[in-house]
């Protein structure tokens, strides 16, 4: 049992004793005859797979190379589909970002790792006053914790993380930086980078026609 540390009438921690090790444990004979078993358990039962074919892995069974290994990151098991991948900015029709600088992503974000300067549209465009866009989109995918808040706040399914695709291992911070033109270049698994939920444009005959000055 471990004993407190006193020190000016307080506990200041705990003597935590040695394991005890018996003389066979000492010896390392048997440890490493336990070892040696285990591995050639594992020995056996790939090579009974491998001559057999009797494998379990389905990602295995379709690489059917003969070996019980994958050759990451050139051989990698399907992601679910519920996995959350680098983040993208999705596309109006027009090539645009769906983005009206709402600032809710980044207000939700608990790692606090999106930064967005919003602009207004310039004067004579439909969306000047009812909506904004982003002049600067950043997210530092290194401090980020791909919780999907920022995914599930945006009320214009501007930002979505269906890339599939995690961060590359770069070498630097600074290539974790993704900036508008590389979230926007990014496209979700079905290899598209706009949604299929429509976009009704100020202007469109489905738009509902609120803007700050008149509203409905
Ligand atoms: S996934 Fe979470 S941590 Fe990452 S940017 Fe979105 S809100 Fe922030
Ligand atoms: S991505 Fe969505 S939540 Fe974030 S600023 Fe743009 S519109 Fe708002």
């Amino acid at each position: 049992m471990s004993e407190p540390v006193r020190k000016g009438g307080g506990i200041v921690g705990k003597v935590v004793p040695r394991a005890e090790r018996s003389m066979l444990v000492q010896a390392y004979v048997p440890e490493t005859a336990k070892g040696m078993a285990v591995l050639m358990k594992h020995f056996f039962k790939n090579t009974k797979e491998l001559v057999f074919g009797q494998r379990n892995d389905p990602v295995l069974e379709a690489l059917d190379d003969g070996i019980n290994t994958i050759s990451y990151p050139e051989q990698q098991r399907p992601y679910p589909l519920r996995n959350r991948g680098v983040h993208r900015l999705t596309l109006r029709e027009d090539g645009s970002p769906r983005c009206v600088a709402c600032l809710c992503c980044s207000t939700a974000c608990p790692a606090q790792c999106i930064y967005i300067e919003p602009a207004e549209y310039p004067e004579g465009d439909k969306r000047r006053g009812y909506e904004r866009y982003p002049a600067k989109f950043v997210i530092d995918e290194l401090r980020c914790i791909f919780c999907g808040f920022c995914v599930e706040a945006c009320p214009c399914d501007a930002i979505r993380m269906d890339t599939g695709e995690h961060p590359v291992p770069y070498d630097s911070r600074d290539q974790f930086i993704y900036d508008k033109d590389i979230l926007t270049a990014q496209k979700g698994r079905d290899g598209e980078r706009k949604t299929r939920n429509p976009r009704h444009e100020p202007g469109d005959p489905t738009h509902p026609g609120i803007t700050r000055l008149a509203h409905h």
